[in-house]
């Protein structure tokens, strides 16, 4: 049954309010300074989080651990209990979940649904490997001796979470951690936190034992920091930018801390001559603008064969000049929102500028959008661009796309690999024998064919050279979660 006890942190409405930590159980305030949250497309104030210390991130980690025995000692399939009662839960509160995810990080709706609804899935997804983990038996080269592999959860983890799918982001921390047999901390991005503090309100409602789920409020550099330094924590799972995934390595490397970073990406699409053309411009300009271009995975830079550039060209600028864009928390039938931040918005705008400067030709777009409140900026399509531009090799992560003409796919391939990053590529071709060459010579941790994101709950999502360490989801991504302990038996 519930926790009667607990103070709940359930909303019923959107007017600001004040959120408050989860620790062991409780919802308290354990910080005197507050952080505010705003919503991206209009300014509006949304409530106030914790702006946590060391000190309370210590008394979160403390819960964790005092949790941690007795939760490891459940069977699993007890475990999955838990984790199916928690997507339950989501389910019945999908439209408010989805509601402050469009507040809060200017999603469109029907995404910020479908978010809402693939974390559910994602939690019983991980309930479904209660009967399914195992260990190893393995031949010895001594007599009568056998070798056994067992898989043991690593302890206490924390979770820090970017804002660009916030809520999916918790149940990929959460679910894996908590069916291993782990207890989390998790600290949500400072700009999107109110999600994860409805999330904790859910998991009080459910038989959760105290301390298993902690959640702690607060900024990257004091509460996350406190959290990556911290003693207690055997790994930091990570999900956000290089810049930070650096910071936390070095931070962990303190106490030799196990870290799995998420990072960004660049991602290249490559279109062949024999691709469908109408379905390749779909799919990249779906991937270019979903989430307001703010998505990892999503297609970064295009290489096309130059025999088809022009009339791929001519498709996306039109896909790209009829992109509905506005405030989706007052108005439908929107194809993206706002940007996250101001400072989204200048790196933007800057990256645009350096490439029309450096020769880019601006098809579509090219504008900070200021007719409207809020952090808008245009849907752009950029043509004549080349690979040492600032635009074809950092992460936008906005709703620009640059496109440039290639040689064909040796080229595409080539200039794909040269990247520091490594995350997500795409190829459209109806060539099987160009497409498993691609498949065989991209240096990337997944590449899509003849489709863009998102990635599935059963893959491995895992980025190669600065796009990460580790991987999520799968059985893959579950057993990151665990250590190999290796009993010899003689007799
Ligand atoms: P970010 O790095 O700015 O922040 C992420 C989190 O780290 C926030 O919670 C922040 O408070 C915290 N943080 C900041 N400084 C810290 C420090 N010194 N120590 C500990 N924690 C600290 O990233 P973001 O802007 O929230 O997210 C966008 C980035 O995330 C993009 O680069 C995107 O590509 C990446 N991303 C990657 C994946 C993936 O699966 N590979 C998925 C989503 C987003």
């Amino acid at each position: 049954m519930p926790n009667n006890q607990r103070t709940s942190n359930d909303v019923t409405s959107l007017s600001p309010r004040h959120y408050q930590n989860y620790i062991g159980g409780t919802f308290r305030d354990h910080a005197t300074d507050t952080l505010e949250v705003h919503n991206p497309a209009n300014g509006d104030l949304l409530g106030y989080v914790p702006n946590s210390d060391a000190a309370t991130v210590d008394e979160a980690v403390s819960a964790a651990i005092a949790a941690q025995p007795s939760w490891e000692k459940l069977p699993a399939i007890q475990r999955a209990g838990y984790l199916r009662q928690i997507s339950a839960g989501i389910r019945r509160r999908r439209d408010h979940l989805a509601a402050i995810i469009v507040e809060e990080q200017g999603k469109i709706r029907n995404l910020a649904e479908t978010e809402v609804a693939f974390a559910a899935d994602y939690f019983d997804y991980m309930a479904e490997w209660a009967r399914r983990l195992e260990g190893e038996v393995l031949t010895s080269d001594r007599v009568a001796e056998t070798i056994l592999l067992m898989h043991k959860p690593l302890g206490t983890v924390a979770g820090i979470l970017p804002w660009n799918f916030p809520f999916f982001m918790i149940a990929r921390k959460v679910g894996p951690a908590l069916l291993t047999g782990n207890t989390i901390v998790i600290k949500p991005s400072e700009e999107t936190p109110i999600n994860a503090h409805e999330f904790a309100a859910l998991v009080a409602e459910t038989d959760l034992p105290p301390g298993v789920f902690n959640l702690v409020s607060g900024t990257g550099v004091v509460c996350g920091h406190s959290l990556t330094a911290h003693t207690g924590v055997n790994m930091v799972t990570f999900t956000g930018s290089v810049g930070t995934g650096v910071k936390i390595m070095e931070t962990a490397a303190r106490n030799l801390t196990r870290v799995n970073l998420e990072l960004g990406g660049k991602a290249p699409a490559i279109v062949l001559a024999d691709a469908d053309l109408d379905l390749a411009a779909r799919a990249i300009h779906a991937s270019r603008i979903i989430n307001t271009g703010q998505v990892c995975n999503c297609a970064e830079r295009v290489y096309v064969d130059q025999t088809v550039y022009e009339p791929f060209l001519a498709r996306l600028k039109d896909l790209f000049a009829n992109t509905r864009y506005g405030d989706p928390s007052r108005e439908s039938g929107l194809d993206m929102g706002p940007l996250i931040n101001h400072a989204a918005v200048t790196r933007i705008s800057g990256i645009v500028e350096n490439a029309r400067q450096a020769g880019a030709e601006i098809i579509v777009g090219g504008q900070v959008c200021d007719t409207k409140p809020g952090f808008h900026y245009q849907p752009t399509l950029l043509a004549n661009v080349t690979p040492d531009m600032e635009v074809m090799r950092r992460e936008t992560f906005g709703p620009v796309l640059p496109v440039m003409a290639v040689s064909g796919l040796d080229e595409a391939i080539a200039l794909s690999n040269d990247s520091e990053y490594g995350l997500t590529s795409s190829i459209y071709s109806s060539n099987i024998n160009a497409v498993l060459k691609a498949c065989r010579e991209l240096k990337f941790g997944e590449t899509y064919v003849n489709r863009e994101n998102f990635e599935a709950m059963q893959g491995f999502h895992a980025g190669r050279r600065k796009s990460g360490i580790g991987g999520a989801d799968g059985k893959h991504g579950l057993y990151e979660f665990m250590e190999t302990h290796v009993v010899y038996i003689q007799g």
